[in-house]
């Protein structure tokens, strides 16, 4: 079944989870103006996948069931699938910003692939549980909130160190039928319009920290579930071109001792050991989700450097016959598309694990969300230098409509007699909003910190990345005498029996797979925004 965006608020309605925003509880969140712009854009990834000219990139068929799927929902198989994921995902969010649901699809790719593992060690009982779970989602096209990012309290301790045991969801009691868990997940991005919740630890856990190695779906209205969250983007304010319309909540989700029955447990840490998967679990939703911002921050790119130019061309200048800002704008280009390179190549050089599901290649997809989590500020100075000082010195909107104020600022701030000026201040503002704003600082910090914070991005392309190769490549050169001058090995530590970085096995060069009779996929850069 594919809902639309009406019926996923429809089926919203049907819910009554327990959630507050700004001190007011809020009797339906479909309805709630406060909340708005948040299911306006995680509805744009229920229309998209309705709209035929997106149906290669938004509808995938789901390999355990045979059904046709949203893409935001499915299991990638290929390198053409990740490929597929990571420009639907700089579709939806060009046009919406951040579409919540791609987190969903990290999270489903990642426990498929570790419950697969704990299968293939002899307990199959997890992988079951999921699958079927998987098929419910997919059938009835829910949207799974993410909830991995714990309270944590103090930083420097484990779990099971903390005073407060409260700080990370934990398993607090056991019951015949299921888990009754407990604890705060502190950053859950669209909370209050999930269907569902899908708990997973978001460290590498120890045998200590095992009631806290749990990963298990709730629904948001499961009895014990409060949501304390924001107001999803900027709903009300007419200055807000864009966060008015398109914005995300971010919610602290509490669970007061919330009973989950076994079916909804994926990962029980006491269990047979189960907390050893914890890590598996953490690592591989990061590299999911790091290839899926990826495609997300391309997005938010593709609406700077077109409001870039339209900015400037308001101010009366061409960029392309004007030499720095044609400058400022490359390096704007450059710094997009360097970053998504980074998600394709992720892709192309992924890998498909002994579950059949296809991952991201690790050091290209943290490289990637690296490059974007820091160069996201160089980005807003990008389009605070093409634009002007006047992004966040306008008046605001309430001045056109004042009989004293808006003709002499309509005549005397106009810029071209082709440009009325209400236009040149619409640009301006949906500028500010991107780049200068309490939203444009929220897209800030979740591309610096969404996903894990830069330090945890470093830590892993130093894991994945090839290093002993790389000294086995100079050693093979310094054999070949090309540094020692008297034709001595100066290297100390050769590997016994190795003769070549491959160690005589020539490495495979990764292939796309085509399909003939799917059309060429134009990227999402490239193409003409939606209506
Ligand atoms: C807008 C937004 C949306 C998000 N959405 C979601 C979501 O839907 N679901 C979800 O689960 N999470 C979500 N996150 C959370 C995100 O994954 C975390 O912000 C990220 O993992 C960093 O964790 P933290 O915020 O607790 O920061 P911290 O862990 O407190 O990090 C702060 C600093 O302390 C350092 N640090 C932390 N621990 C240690 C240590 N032990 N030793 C040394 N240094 C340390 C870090 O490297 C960093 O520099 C979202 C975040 C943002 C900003």
């Amino acid at each position: 079944m594919f809902l639309s965006s009406e019926g996923y608020r429809e089926s919203l309605r049907a819910m009554s989870p327990r959630v507050f925003v700004d001190g007011e509880q809020i009797d339906s969140v479909a309805d709630a103006p406060m909340l708005a712009p948040g299911v306006n854009a995680v509805g744009l990834t229920y229309d998209f996948a309705l709209e035929p000219a997106y149906r290669n990139l938004m509808v995938a068929t789901q390999h355990t069931s045979g059904r046709e799927v949203n893409r935001m929902l499915h299991l990638n198989r290929t390198p053409q699938d990740l490929i597929n994921k990571l420009e639907a995902v700089r579709l939806l969010c060009r046009e919406g910003g951040c579409v919540q649901r791609y987190l969903n699809h990290d999270g489903f790719n990642a426990l498929y692939q570790v419950t697969h593992q704990m299968a293939a060690d002899g307990d199959n009982e997890p992988h079951d549980r999921f699958v079927n779970y998987l098929h419910k989602v997919q059938g009835e096209d829910l949207t799974v909130g993410i909830a991995m990012t714990d309270g944590k309290g103090d930083r420097s301790l484990h779990p099971h160190q903390q005073w407060n045991a409260d700080a990370y969801v934990h398993i607090k009691e056991r019951r015949a039928d299921g888990i009754v868990i407990r604890g705060a997940k502190a950053i859950v991005t669209g909370a209050p319009y999930m269907h569902e919740f899908l708990v997973m630890p978001c460290r590498n856990m120890n045998e200590a920290d095992a009631d806290y190695a749990v990963c298990c779906a709730v629904p948001a209205d499961a009895e014990g579930i409060t949501i304390a969250a924001r107001p999803a983007g900027t709903p009300g304010k007419v200055a807000a071109k864009f966060s008015g319309r398109y914005g995300q909540s971010t919610g602290v989700v509490m669970f007061d001792d919330v009973f989950v029955p076994y079916e909804r447990v994926f990962l029980d840490g006491p269990q047979g050991d189960q907390w050893r998967y914890s890590h598996h679990l953490t690592r591989t939703y990061a590299t999911h989700h790091r290839h899926s911002c990826i495609g997300a921050r391309a997005g938010f790119g593709d609406l700077l450097i077109g409001a870039g130019v339209l900015m400037s061309q308001a101010n009366g200048l061409d960029v392309e016959t004007t030499p720095h800002l044609r400058d400022r704008m490359v390096e704007l280009i450059k710094t997009v598309e360097g970053f998504y390179a980074c998600g394709v190549a992720a892709s192309v050089y992924g890998f498909q694990d002994p579950s059949g599901v296809y991952q991201p290649d690790g050091v290209f997809a943290n490289v990637g969300k690296l490059l974007l989590a820091t160069q996201i500020y160089d980005m807003h100075r990008l389009a605070h230098e093409v634009s002007g000082g006047l992004i966040v010195t306008l008046p605001g909107p309430d001045e056109d409509h004042n009989p004293a104020t808006a003709g002499d600022l309509s005549s005397m701030l106009q810029t071209r007699e082709d440009v009325p000026h209400e236009k040149r201040m619409a640009v301006a503002r949906l500028m500010e909003d991107l780049t200068a704003s309490d939203e444009a600082g929220w897209y800030s910090v979740i591309s610096l910190h969404g996903g894990g914070s830069p330090e945890a991005m470093k830590r892993e392309i130093y894991r994945y990345y090839p290093i002993e190769d790389r000294v086995e490549v100079v050693k093979k050169l310094l054999d070949r005498n090309v540094l020692a001058e008297d034709g001595k090995d100066i290297s100390r530590d050769r590997q016994p029996g190795r003769c070549c970085p491959v160690g005589c096995q020539v490495p495979e060069t990764p292939e796309l797979a085509f399909d003939p009779d799917a059309p060429t996929l134009i990227p999402s850069s490239q193409k003409p925004a939606a209506e």
